[in-house]
């Protein structure tokens, strides 16, 4: 039986309580810990109950190494998931390596002055972790996260060779608001105005933000537009894929979403640079996030579905082949069963089977890992097995 320490109380901290509740098999014992104790005692409240894990909730600012140490120290946790903010991951990494406990992310390091986002202040830990003993999952949500996880597996049982990976990243959920983000506006926003980037013959490719358009039909949604990101996962699948040539991201915006974005830019409130107001200073997005609705509280209002996959194209005994693997995820019935909606749901399912995959030993790799490196088969099954089952076949609309 095991312990887990929950750091972040947001939309994805608490699916995946709730979530390690459900696998009380696996963690008899639950910390919620996040900046605001409030939060983590009414989830609290929500979770108990219904499981016979113990549950119980702290309060911590996940900037302060020191209080991370006692923290983690006096709860003594197997796995430390960090479902704060990606500004916390070296915080965070650093007091699971000085108390030698195993971590787990789902979203890569960015400084938070600069909108930028790569992996290597998080592989820097890698030489210490195996020296201690421990493992640093990165990336464990669904993109990054299951995107890899599905390529791993493509890999393993499907193809000798990849050659090109498309991940699909389809949202045709409507919250009915004119302009809402559905996971931390601050993040969210920093990631889609930034600029485009993919993966070709070694490099990566820039383009301006929103440059290249594609019309794709999906299956269980329909039509959509979506457009090309840059996102964390190129980095490692690039790096841990052996030979692959193309690697790139589509994401689906609807066009009421880009025109508010648009005007929001046009206007300075998407930007990071703090600015004076009435002799203070405030950075526009961040009050950008205070005006908007929070992410947590859009689950009861949203309907429809995402559907999130990875269209792979290689060779399997010399002949070519295609694959695509995808989940469905309906808001709705997300809603019913954890009180969420789909996307903070399709995130922190992964990041509590990760952990449960740590937690067993399953996944027993030391170091700094990115999911792909990880045997794909039993986090597969667990992921039909805890809401997120996945569809697969050999007969893709191909993505031009
Ligand atoms: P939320 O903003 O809803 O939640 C973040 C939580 O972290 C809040 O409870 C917040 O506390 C807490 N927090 C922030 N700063 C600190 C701090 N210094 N110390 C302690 N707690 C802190 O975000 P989401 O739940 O939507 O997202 C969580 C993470 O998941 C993000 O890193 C996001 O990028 C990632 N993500 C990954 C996806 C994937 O597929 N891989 C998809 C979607 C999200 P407070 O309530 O006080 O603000």
């Amino acid at each position: 039986m095991s312990k887990v320490l929950i750091i972040g109380c947001g939309g994805v901290g608490s699916v995946a309580a709730h979530k390690c509740a459900q696998n009380s098999g696996v963690f008899d014992e639950i910390c919620i810990a996040s900046r605001s104790i409030k939060k983590c005692d009414e989830l609290k409240d929500k979770i108990s109950g219904k499981t016979s894990a113990k549950i119980s909730t702290a309060q911590v600012d996940a900037n302060d190494i020191n209080a991370l140490v006692n923290l983690i120290e006096k709860f003594n946790p197997d796995v430390v998931m960090n479902l704060a903010l990606p500004y916390q991951d070296l915080k965070i990494m650093e007091a699971c390596l000085r108390t030698k406990k195993n971590y787990l992310d789902t979203a890569n390091y960015e400084p938070e002055n600069a909108a930028k986002f790569e992996y290597r202040e998080q592989w820097a830990f890698d030489e210490k972790f195996k020296n201690a003993g421990i493992t640093a999952v990165l990336g464990c949500g669904f993109d990054p996260g299951v995107s890899g996880i599905f390529t791993a597996y493509a890999l393993k049982h499907h193809f000798d060779e990849i050659e090109t990976l498309d991940i699909l990243d389809c949202n045709a959920g409507d919250h009915g608001y004119p302009f809402a983000t559905n996971f931390n506006p601050e993040i969210n926003i920093r990631e889609v105005t930034a600029n485009g980037c993919y993966f070709e013959n070694g490099q990566f490719i820039e383009t301006e933000p929103m440059e290249i358009k594609r019309v794709y039909n999906f299956p269980e949604i329909g039509q959509k537009d979506m457009y090309l990101l840059y996102h964390e996962e190129l980095e490692s699948l690039a790096k841990n894929i052996p030979g692959i040539k193309r690697i790139r991201f589509f994401m689906t915006f609807g066009q009421s979403y880009l025109t508010h974005l648009k005007c929001l830019e046009n206007v300075g409130m998407t930007s990071i640079k703090p600015i004076d107001f009435n002799g203070q200073k405030i950075v526009p997005l961040q009050f950008l996030k205070a005006v908007l609705p929070d992410p947590a509280s859009l689950g009861s209002r949203t309907v429809g579905k995402t559907n999130i996959g990875c269209i792979i194209h290689g060779k399997k005994d010399g002949k070519p082949r295609d694959y695509y693997v995808y989940n469905v995820c309906d808001h709705q019935k997300c809603f019913r069963e954890v009180g969420s909606q789909a996307i903070s749901y399709t995130t922190g399912v992964p990041a509590m089977i990760g952990a449960a995959m740590l937690a067993t030993g399953e996944w027993n790799l030391k170091g700094v890992r990115n999911v792909e490196e990880f045997n794909p088969d039993p986090f597969m099954d667990a992921l039909n097995k805890f809401g997120l089952s996945w569809i697969e076949t050999f007969s893709p609309e191909i993505v031009e």
